[in-house]
């Protein structure tokens, strides 16, 4: 595909200022602390599906990947990526391997509406499906 094609516009649905990970941030639900600072927290996701399975979502409110790439100011992005590779380095997964996985979207099942990481390791984790 030609790279001089205009891309397509991003299409932001609204955000839920009720979704799990909003009501999280906002100290309304109990979860498994990880990590926090100034950008993000991280904490275990509730149905591991690998042994650590670990969730990294920003303080700010994105709806999924494209709008915090258009959104969210550079140090907020910044901020985010340096605190995904704390957390995998502090969870000693950097030596074995580890996955990071952002669902984005209907197709691929997201389902939580605040964008999110998934960081997925402790155990060969083999191929992906689809
Ligand atoms: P995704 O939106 O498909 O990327 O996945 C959302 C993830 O959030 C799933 O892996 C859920 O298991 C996880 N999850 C949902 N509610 C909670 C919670 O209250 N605490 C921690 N993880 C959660």
């Amino acid at each position: 595909m030609p790279t001089s094609q205009p891309l397509p516009k991003v299409v932001v649905p609204p955000y839920d200022k009720n979704n799990v990970f909003a009501r999280i941030l906002r100290g309304e639900m109990p979860f498994e602390w990880v990590y926090g600072n100034q950008y993000v927290m991280a904490f275990r996701d509730i149905a591991p599906v690998a042994k650590v399975h670990v969730l990294v979502v920003p303080r700010g409110a994105y709806v999924n990947y494209h709008d915090f790439i258009e959104n969210a100011p550079a140090n907020e992005q910044l901020g985010f990526w340096k605190a995904v590779d704390h957390v995998a380095r502090e969870l000693g997964l950097a030596e074995n391997g580890w996955r990071m996985v952002a669902n984005t979207g209907k197709d691929a099942g997201q389902v939580v509406p605040h964008f999110h990481i998934h960081i997925l390791g402790g155990e060969p984790l083999g191929p992906m499906d689809n």
